[in-house]
């Protein structure tokens, strides 16, 4: 598969502009999907001064094989959710829409427990490819950057 190596300004870049679209739907909280939403949830919190919290599901194994069912390791705080969530309009980050599995779950898991106002979905680069999953009408969507099935690797990947 080939690679693209997009650097720390590019990212930072790509945040800007979609905080840009993201700012005219007036967010109240940033949800990061850990690890890989971590650091553009952070960046985007310049742009978007809310607070950030963060939510984790795991998608591959130790041996970075997909696994038949996503798991849910890390989530929102009872206080949270009634303070920042339900009735708010609430901006979920992540890296990047591959299968679009990790999205889905996190939003058909933030449904079940809260009752949101607006969903805002965002990534930094999605994937233009067959997803496993479709997005409802209700959820707003804004990539970052499109782009083909390449592995993009990250500069936080770096060793
Ligand atoms: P999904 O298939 O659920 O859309 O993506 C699952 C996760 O796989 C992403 O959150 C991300 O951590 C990882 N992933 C998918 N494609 C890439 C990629 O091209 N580069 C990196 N670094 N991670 C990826």
């Amino acid at each position: 598969m080939a690679k693209i190596s997009p650097s720390y300004n590019d990212i930072h870049n790509i945040v800007k502009e979609i905080s840009i679209k993201v700012a005219k739907f007036k967010p109240d909280i940033i949800i990061a999907i850990s690890g890989g939403g971590l650091i553009p949830a952070r960046i985007m919190r310049t742009y978007i001064e809310k607070p950030v919290f963060t939510v984790g599901f795991q998608l591959y194994d130790k041996n970075d094989k997909m696994m038949e069912t996503i798991k849910k390791t890390q989530w929102l705080d009872i206080q949270v959710i009634k303070q920042f969530v339900n009735g708010k309009t609430v901006l979920i980050v992540d890296e990047v829409d591959d299968t679009r599995t990790t999205l889905y779950h996190c939003i058909e898991e933030l449904k079940k427990c809260s009752t949101p106002k607006n969903i805002i979905v965002s990534v930094i680069h999605n994937k233009l490819k067959l997803k496993r999953h479709v997005l409802t009408e209700d959820i707003i969507y804004i990539p970052g950057k499109e782009i083909g099935d390449e592995w993009i690797v990250y500069p936080w990947d770096c060793k």
